[in-house]
C-alpha cells in the first residue's frame, strides 16, 4: 500500500484536466507515443465531438521516483456542473486532488465548487496553474488567487503546461511526495476481510455489470464469493482487473488499489454505485437531486420495453440519472426522468439514441413543485396530471437555488439586471483578487434552467462562471394553463407556469396550435385559459368546401368519390362532434423547443 498514490484532477471546465492527464500518460509510458491522441481519456465519441469530459475515467500508471516504483491511480473528472456527481464520487475513491487553474481564466466558479468538495472529503489538495505556455496568460493573478483561496504559499503551487509538458514531471514527483499513501478503512478495528467501494459501473453484454471499485481492505480475486452489503446478495466475480486505461485483467485487486470487477450479474439493478463490497459498510454516496424532469417517449410505442431496459443499463454508467414509469394518455407508457441540468438531459438523450439505437421524443423539461393541500398534506408534483389530482390546493411551493457567480467587476450592473429580471435576489458581493467579484444570489430554479447561464455569458462577454445548489422551497405563484380545442379540454396540452407568464404562454400556445392543427370541415375554436377564465382564443377557419378543386380536368368518378367521402366525413363529425388531433400535433406541442 505504501507505494500507491490515488488522486483526481479537478477544475473548472476547459482548464486542461484531460490534456494534463495526456502528458502524465506519456511521461509514465502508460500510452505509447504513436497511440497517443489529444484528451486520450475522453473515450466516448460524444466526449470527443463536444470536446468535453462527461464521465470520470480512472487509469493506472507506473512511475519510478529515485529507485522506488510507485503505482499512481489517476481519475480524470468532468468540469461541467451537470456532471458534478461524477466528481463527488471520484473524490471518495482517492486521497488527493490536483486543483487545476487555467492561467488565462483564473479561478472560476467550478474551481471553488470542486475545491469545497475535495475539502469535505479531507483530501490533500495540490494547487496547479496550467497553460503557462500561452503568451499573455495571467500567471501572477492566478497564483495570487490560489494563495488567497487555499491559504498556501507560492512555493506550494505548481506551474505547468499540459500542452508542452513543462513542469509535469515535477508535479508527478510532488504527487508521490505530498499525497498520502492509502490507509485501511478501518484503522484500529479488526477487519481482515475485503472492503471496497463501488464508485462507478457500466454494463457489458459479455461480463454483466462491471463495478469500478476502490479497495480499502483485503483483496478480491476472480471466483471469490463476495457480498454486496446494501443489495444483500453474494456473487462470484468472473474477472478482476485495472484500467490501463482499457480494461486489463489481473490476478487480484489489493488493498489501496483502484480497478474493476466483472460481476457476471445480468440484472443491471443489482449493482449500485455507493454500495460496499464486504461485510462492513463504508459511507456511501448522497442520492443526487434532479433539477429538471422530462418525459421520454419511444418514437414507436412498441419500443417501450427496449427504452426501459436501455435506461436501466445507462443508469449503471450514469448514477446521476433517475427515472420512473409514467402512464400517458396518448403515448402509452413513457419514462419520467430526472436530470442534473439541461446538458445532462441532452447527453442522456444522445446516449439513448447512439448506444441503444432507440429514437425518442422528449417533452419540455420542468421542475418539481410541492403542493400543499387544504388539509396540510404535501405532495411533490412533476406534471399537470399529478397537479390535477392533488385536490384543493392551499399553496404551491417551488425550489430556489443559491447561485455563486464569479466575474469581472465591470460586469456587476448588467448581472444585477439579469438577476432581477429572473426574479432573483442578491445576497452578497465579495471582491476577489485581480479586479474580480463574487456575487451570491438566490433565484427560482425554474428561471435558472431557462437559459439563465447563456444570458449571463452574453451580458458578461463570456467572462462569468457560476455554480449553484439547492437552497429551499418557497411559496410560488404557479397556475395551470388549460387548453381547449372545439370547446373540449385537451388535458395533454396543459402546463404549469407562473401567473405572470400566463398571458404570454396562453397566446403562444393558441398561436402554435392555430399553426399546426390541420384545418377541418368546420371552423375550429382554439382557446387557452386558467382558473376558469379564457385568456386567448383563435378560430381556425374551415377548409374550402370545394374538395375537388385540386383535381384538374373532369374525372367524374373520382369527383363523385370525394364528394361522397366529404358527406360521410361530415356525418361522422356531427355524430362525434369532436376533433381527432393527429399524433404528430401532440408531438409538436409537447416536444422540447
Ligand atoms: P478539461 O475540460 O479540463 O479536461 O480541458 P481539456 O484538457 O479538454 O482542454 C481544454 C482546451 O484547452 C483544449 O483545447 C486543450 O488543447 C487546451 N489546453 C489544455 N492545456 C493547455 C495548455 O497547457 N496550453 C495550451 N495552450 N492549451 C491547453
Ligand atoms: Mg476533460
Amino acid at each position: 500500500m505504501k507505494n500507491i498514490r490515488n488522486f483526481c484532477i479537478i477544475a473548472h471546465i476547459d482548464h486542461g484536466k484531460s490534456t494534463l492527464a495526456d502528458r502524465m500518460l506519456e511521461l509514465t509510458g502508460t500510452i505509447e507515443k504513436r497511440k497517443m491522441r489529444e484528451q486520450f481519456l475522453d473515450k466516448m465519441d460524444l466526449e470527443r465531438e463536444r470536446g468535453i469530459t462527461i464521465k470520470m475515467q480512472p487509469v493506472r500508471m507506473n512511475y519510478k521516483l529515485g529507485t522506488t516504483n510507485y503505482q499512481l491511480n489517476l481519475i480524470d473528472t468532468p468540469g461541467h456542473i451537470d456532471f458534478q456527481y461524477e466528481v463527488s464520487r471520484a473524490l471518495m475513491a482517492v486521497e488527493g486532488a490536483i486543483l487545476l487553474v487555467d492561467a488565462t481564466k483564473g479561478v472560476q466558479a467550478q474551481t471553488l465548487a470542486n475545491l469545497e468538495l475535495a475539502r469535505k472529503n479531507k483530501l490533500t489538495v495540490i494547487p496547479v496553474v496550467n497553460k503557462i505556455d500561452i503568451a499573455g496568460a495571467r500567471v501572477e493573478e492566478s497564483t495570487e488567487e490560489l494563495i488567497e483561496l487555499l491559504n498556501v504559499e507560492k512555493k506550494d503551487i505548481f506551474f505547468v503546461s499540459g500542452k508542452t509538458g513543462e513542469g509535469v514531471e515535477m508535479l508527478l514527483n510532488a504527487i508521490v511526495e505530498k499525497i498520502p499513501a492509502p490507509q485501511s478503512a478501518f484503522v484500529g478495528t479488526k477487519s481482515a476481510s475485503v472492503c471496497a467501494l463501488i464508485f462507478d459501473s457500466f454494463y457489458s453484454s459479455h461480463k454483466g455489470a462491471l463495478a469500478h471499485v476502490r479497495v480499502f481492505d483485503g483483496g478480491i480475486r476472480a471466483g471469490d464469493t463476495v457480498n454486496l452489503f446494501h443489495k444483500k446478495i453474494k456473487f462470484k466475480p468472473i474477472e478482476v482487473g485495472i484500467f490501463s486505461p482499457d480494461l486489463l485483467k489481473t490476478e487480484a485487486l489489493l488493498s489501496g488499489e483502484i480497478g474493476y470487477i466483472a460481476t457476471n450479474l445480468k440484472d443491471p439493478s443489482m449493482v449500485r454505485v455507493g454500495d460496499t463490497i464486504g461485510e462492513n459498510p463504508l459511507s456511501g454516496y448522497e442520492e443526487p437531486k434532479p433539477m429538471v424532469w422530462a418525459s421520454i417517449f419511444p418514437e414507436h410505442s412498441d419500443d417501450f420495453p427496449k427504452l426501459y431496459d436501455a435506461l436501466l443499463k445507462l443508469k449503471l454508467n450514469d448514477a446521476a440519472l433517475s427515472f420512473e414509469v409514467e402512464g400517458s394518455r396518448i403515448f402509452g407508457r413513457a419514462l419520467r426522468a430526472g436530470f442534473l441540468g439541461l446538458l445532462h438531459l441532452d447527453i442522456t438523450i444522445e446516449r439513448i439514441t447512439r448506444e441503444f439505437g432507440i429514437n425518442v421524443v422528449v417533452a419540455s423539461p420542468s421542475v418539481e413543485y410541492e403542493v400543499i393541500s387544504g388539509d396540510g398534506t404535501r405532495k411533490i408534483v412533476r406534471n399537470t396530471e399529478m397537479f390535477s389530482e392533488s385536490g384543493k390546493v392551499k399553496e404551491i411551493q417551488e425550489p430556489w437555488f443559491s447561485v455563486h457567480i464569479l466575474e469581472r467587476t465591470e460586469d456587476i450592473s448588467s448581472t444585477l439586471d439579469l438577476i432581477q429580471k429572473n426574479k432573483g435576489e442578491l445576497l452578497e458581493t465579495k471582491t476577489m483578487p485581480s479586479a474580480r467579484v463574487m456575487l451570491r444570489c438566490v433565484i427560482p430554479l425554474r428561471k435558472l434552467v431557462s437559459n439563465f447561464f447563456d444570458n449571463l455569458k452574453s451580458v458578461t462577454q463570456g467572462y462569468a462562471s457560476m455554480s449553484y445548489e439547492f437552497k429551499e422551497n418557497r411559496p410560488s405563484d404557479i397556475v395551470k394553463l388549460d387548453v381547449f380545442v372545439a370547446e373540449e379540454e385537451v388535458l395533454q396540452f396543459a402546463k404549469l407556469i407562473s401567473r405572470d407568464e400566463i398571458e404570454f404562454e396562453a397566446r403562444r400556445t393558441v398561436d402554435k396550435l392555430h399553426e399546426i392543427l390541420p384545418r377541418q370541415l368546420f371552423a375550429l375554436k382554439i382557446q387557452a385559459g386558467s382558473e376558469g377564465k379564457i385568456i386567448a382564443s383563435r378560430t381556425l377557419s374551415a377548409v374550402g368546401k370545394n374538395v375537388t378543386a385540386k383535381l384538374y380536368g373532369g374525372d367524374r368518378t373520382r369527383k363523385m368519390k370525394l364528394w361522397k367521402k366529404q358527406k360521410e366525413g361530415k356525418k361522422r363529425l356531427q355524430e362525434h362532434a369532436s376533433v381527432d388531433i393527429p399524433h404528430d400535433v401532440y408531438l409538436k406541442m409537447i416536444k422540447r423547443d
